[in-house]
């Protein structure tokens, strides 16, 4: 890639310090500075042009600060603490230096609410679309991580925030739910978790599929978006559906033996492994729709 050096050298002067830092960046391999009795979490996550963003639409900073966010929010369902991650970027042939400094502002900005430092990666150019990647190492920092397996009959089910329409803009400029998760950690009471990356019907079948239960939702009780009321008026859907469907939303869906310290019930969990919605008196299967991208 043209200007690689330059980039590298650029990024390097970017690179903050961090007790998991021992050495910075500059060798072949990043060194990690591991707390002893912790155990490690590894995720890792790509967004495609055309799939996950638009690069026609949206500038690079948004686009590196979501790719960012996404792995931050799969340590928020872990409830587990952002560490430190490594990047890498496949750039259009022909993109500006500023646009891959753009990039790699978009992901530490999203990073650095975390202190979890950039410690390496990899760019290089193609022709074919913007593709990005981010690993992210997770540390339990005294907390037990929380499963998406664990759910219980009769333990409530919760999200942590609004559902739907995430597609209007908030698909990009989400907050991850990482101090809600080490809360709902700490407090002891949650069976288990996953955070809404999908849609809440499929990812409430993973957590059902998984703790061999199933769950009843009353949708009176579902927390529906501004964003989804927004959308409906273009799609003529439902707001409800939104809020059960749409992707991207990156809240936390989980369950608990007894009231949590933050999140908003939705329904139940119960033995019969059917997920089903509770709507205008009729009880009907919930059926796993949603994360189709609309961009
Ligand atoms: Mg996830």
């Amino acid at each position: 890639m043209p200007g690689e050096f330059e980039f590298l050298d650029w990024v390097r002067k970017q690179q903050r310090p961090s007790q998991f830092v021992p050495i910075p960046a500059g060798d072949d391999m990043a060194v990690v500075n591991w707390p002893p009795g912790e155990l490690l979490l590894v995720g890792v996550d790509q967004v495609l042009d055309g799939v996950h963003f638009d690069s026609a639409l949206h500038d690079p900073r948004d686009i590196g600060r979501k790719v960012m966010n996404r792995n931050l929010s799969d340590c928020a369902a872990m409830a587990c603490l952002p560490a430190a991650d490594v990047a890498t970027v496949a750039l259009k042939r022909g993109s500006p230096l500023s646009y891959s400094k753009e990039l790699y502002l978009g992901l530490r900005d999203a990073a650095d609410v975390y202190d979890c430092p950039i410690i390496g990666g990899d760019t290089a150019a193609w022709d074919d679309r913007l593709l990005v990647t981010v690993t992210i190492l997770g540390r339990t920092a005294g907390l037990r991580p929380i499963l998406r397996k664990g759910a219980q009959p009769g333990n409530g089910i919760y999200v942590t925030g609004p559902l739907g329409g995430s597609i209007l803009g908030r698909h990009m400029t989400f907050t991850p739910r990482v101090n809600e998760g080490r809360k709902l950690a700490e407090s002891g009471v949650v069976t288990a978790m996953i955070d809404i990356s999908d849609a809440l019907s499929r990812d409430l079948r993973h957590l059902c599929q998984q703790g061999g239960v199933g769950a009843i939702i009353h949708a009176a009780t579902v927390p529906i978006h501004a964003d989804a009321i927004q959308l409906s008026k273009q799609t003529h859907w439902d707001p409800l559906d939104h809020a059960l469907h749409d992707g991207e939303d990156h809240e936390l869906l989980f369950t608990t033996l007894r009231t949590p310290p933050l999140g908003i019930q939705i329904g139940t969990i119960t033995q019969d492994p059917a997920v089903l919605l509770q709507v205008n008196g009729q009880t009907l299967p919930l059926a796993p729709k949603g994360w189709e991208h609309r961009l």
